[in-house]
């Protein structure tokens, strides 16, 4: 199995823009085609009536064509679509909480979340916030990159030697800032494995990473931020959707499909949530379809001519 991890744009979505930011209509319906169900799926999570679901989804592609000039295929066109989604969706409910990556969110609640800058906004909009990076310099920005690049080599890693358990700590620390103590709790392994498994992955990447270009003190809050900030801008770890349509189908091996359980169910990934909701659907209306179809052709067989 190659590695299920979602990535950056690759060159169909490049050249999908492409098409789009010349004003082709067709590439523009397809998109829409492919996108729409996850979309909407995600946003029922805080919307549950339908047609303020659709409104906001419909308000988020416009907010993409709006902003076409401005993207750089920093994150994978879903991901980037999800952003602005998300980003609507916070606008239409100022009450809510601002992060709504996971479900198990929802029940740790940290005040180290709360203190979290909201990055998916930022990527979404492209003014600049009063966020404590967003006036570094380009130096910064080729740090940003090269750990961005660690953590991924770093999951993927995990990935391909089935470190499941470890995979499950992490995103728990980082994607979702659980604390340590929670972590422990919901993974049964006690709290000081965590702070070694922790300690040792934050080392891991440090030296990945060239530390003499590194200035920032690896072992700092600040790291430890960025580090969530990459993770959840990029979705480092979450499965690719054909990953989740194998996992729907029950044809994954069985690591894999407990590790994808855990995202989905235990993490509660939104994003990923949102893509089973839409192939639940998919796969329902082409069972509904094969049925009629079936139903019509026993029906009819009988009144074909003989040749
Ligand atoms: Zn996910």
């Amino acid at each position: 199995m190659g590695v299920n991890i979602m990535s950056e744009m690759n060159e169909a979505e490049k050249y999908m823009i492409e098409q789009i930011r010349q004003g082709d209509s067709d590439t523009w319906t397809q998109m829409v085609n492919r996108y729409n169900g996850r979309l909407l799926a995600f946003a029922q999570n805080s919307l549950p009536q339908r047609a303020d679901a659709e409104d906001i989804v419909q308000e988020a592609f416009i907010g993409f064509l709006k902003g076409l000039d401005n993207f750089r295929g920093q994150a994978s066109l879903e991901t980037y679509l999800f952003t602005i989604l998300r980003r609507k969706i916070i606008d239409s409910y100022r009450s809510r909480a601002s992060r709504i990556t996971c479900l198990i969110q929802d029940v740790y609640k940290s005040s180290a979340q709360e203190q979290t800058t909201d990055v998916f906004g930022k990527i979404a909009d492209s003014k600049p916030t009063a966020s404590w990076y967003v006036s570094r310099d380009e130096q910064y920005e080729l740090h940003r990159e090269s750990l961005e690049k660690a953590l991924r080599e770093l999951v993927r890693g995990m990935k391909e030697s089935f470190k499941f358990r470890d995979l499950e700590i992490i995103e728990l620390l980082f994607y979702s800032q659980v604390p340590n103590k929670d972590v422990a709790k919901i993974l049964e392994i006690t709290e000081k494995n965590i702070a070694v498994k922790k300690h040792r992955v934050i080392k891991q990447v440090k030296e990945k990473i060239n530390p003499k270009e590194y200035n920032a003190d690896p072992l700092s809050p600040a790291f430890e931020s960025m580090l969530s900030e990459i993770w959840e801008s990029q979705r480092l770890s979450c499965p690719k959707r054909s990953t989740i349509g194998a996992y729907l189908l029950e044809t994954l091996d069985e690591d894999w499909y407990n590790y994808v359980n855990f995202h989905l169910n235990t993490l509660g990934c939104h994003f990923c949530r949102a893509n089973l909701e839409d192939l639940r659907q998919q796969q329902e209306e082409s069972k509904q379809q094969t049925t009629f179809r079936q139903r019509i052709m026993e029906s009819t067989v009988g009144f074909l001519k003989k040749s």
